[in-house]
């Protein structure tokens, strides 16, 4: 592996520091590298295989799409994106989408759409946006310019203009934020990037009913916490409040790239022929795999698992919090979960990689687990005993 890994690193920008390890291929729940070593994967390629890996009918959809029609241009219509948008929609309660190939794509285009109402409405230019700190909305210029951590922000400033950042959970530092220019409140309804903190539903009620109250749109980053993982298939259906916006991605393609945004009739109407495009975007072979997935989180019944094996989880982790004292919080919902210590994880994270177990952390003092979402209580323990061992050593 050193090998390729040394190449690799000569041809690739040093934007990460990857394991060291090159993967070979997946089933189930399991990765093996090229070595043929398995590893329990807790981490889904960052919350995307929530059907698990090579599953057999996801797989063949993907191969009949591929030699019937990869690619239209959205200058037509094809089936399998007619079929994509109504279940997504469907699943996720609302009147419009539109596909993207990323997550910050969709971010981009949510904020666009946020401002075009805000310019249809008032008339004016100059719509700002509310955002949450420790908040993670993506890489490219606009979804950076509302990510709330500073240093992913400030080597590119300028960014956009017109953004505030108000605390997490804190009504009061949203009401201060808000003036007469103010377009739109964004919130991931379950922080993961930033550490795996779940939005109270008091904070989600409180926001909408200002939002309500101003006429201010509600955006809901779900791009994460979305498709399931917490435990409903968006997360805002969780709380009793329904948003103007919703991002999603990652598990919305379960290994293809796409992303959408989607919304309301009344917002969506904000739009017309030429405001935004994509070249890719929701074409026939990621809206092939869409309609799959959704297809798929029906028949494998995935809603009804994440919550058992939330729960499942939720217990196994609080056991080892008492175990642990360097386990300082436990947090999370569903298959959302995460681990704060007192100290930095990656030697734990690390150490479990040797011993066949995939972490991710959330910050530097976070393990977050975000599986796929096919996992069974066999997993679940067998990941405990690996970490147990890794927290003993
Ligand atoms: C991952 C993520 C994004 C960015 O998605 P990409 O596909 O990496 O561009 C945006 N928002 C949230 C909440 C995310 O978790």
């Amino acid at each position: 592996m050193k090998q390729y890994i040394d190449e690799a690193e000569k041809y690739l920008m040093h934007t990460y520091n990857r394991y060291q390890v090159v993967l070979d291929r997946g089933e189930g729940m399991y990765l093996y590298d090229i070595n043929g070593k398995r590893y329990l994967d807790f981490t889904a390629g960052i919350a995307v295989f929530a059907l698990g890996y090579n599953n057999e009918q996801y797989n063949d959809a993907l191969k009949k799409q591929v030699d019937t029609l990869l690619h239209t241009s959205n200058l037509f219509y094809s089936i399998p994106s007619l079929e994509a948008s109504k279940k997504l929609l469907k699943a996720s309660g609302m009147d419009r989408v539109f596909f993207t190939n990323s997550g910050a794509e969709a971010v981009e285009g949510a904020i666009k759409l946020a401002r075009k109402y805000y310019y249809m409405k008032i008339g004016k230019v100059g719509g700002e946006i509310i955002s949450m700190e420790k908040s993670f909305h993506g890489r490219t210029m606009g979804a950076l310019s509302i990510t709330g951590t500073k240093k992913y922000r400030e080597p590119f400033e300028p960014l956009i203009g017109g953004v505030r950042f108000a605390e997490f959970n804190n009504l009061d530092s949203v009401k201060i934020n808000i003036n007469d220019n103010t377009c739109a409140v964004i919130i991931e309804p379950v922080q993961g990037e930033g550490g795996i903190y779940p939005a109270t539903k008091e904070f989600i009620n409180g926001v909408r009913k200002l939002c309500d109250d101003k006429g201010i749109l509600l955006i809901f980053d779900e791009i994460q916490c979305g498709m399931g993982r917490t435990g409903s298939m968006f997360s805002y259906q969780g709380y009793d409040v329904k948003p103007d916006i919703i991002t999603c991605a990652k598990a919305l393609g379960c290994g293809v790239p796409v992303g959408a945004f989607l919304a309301t009739q009344d917002v969506a109407s904000a739009f017309e022929p030429g405001d935004h495009g994509t070249t890719y975007g929701g074409n026939p072979f990621t809206a092939a795999a869409v309609s799959k997935v959704l297809d798929l989180y029906e028949s494998e019944n995935i809603i009804d698992n994440v919550n058992k094996m939330g729960q499942y989880l939720s217990l196994r982790l609080d056991e080892l919090k008492k175990r642990y004292s360097i386990i300082t919080e436990h947090r999370g919902k569903g298959l959302m979960q995460g681990l704060e210590f007192s100290i930095p994880v990656s030697g734990i994270i690390t150490k479990a990689l040797e011993k066949g177990l995939i972490l991710i952390s959330a910050g530097p003092h976070v393990i977050r687990f975000v599986p796929p979402l096919i996992l069974e209580e066999k997993h679940i323990d067998e990941m405990i005993e690996i970490l147990s061992q890794c927290m003993d050593a």
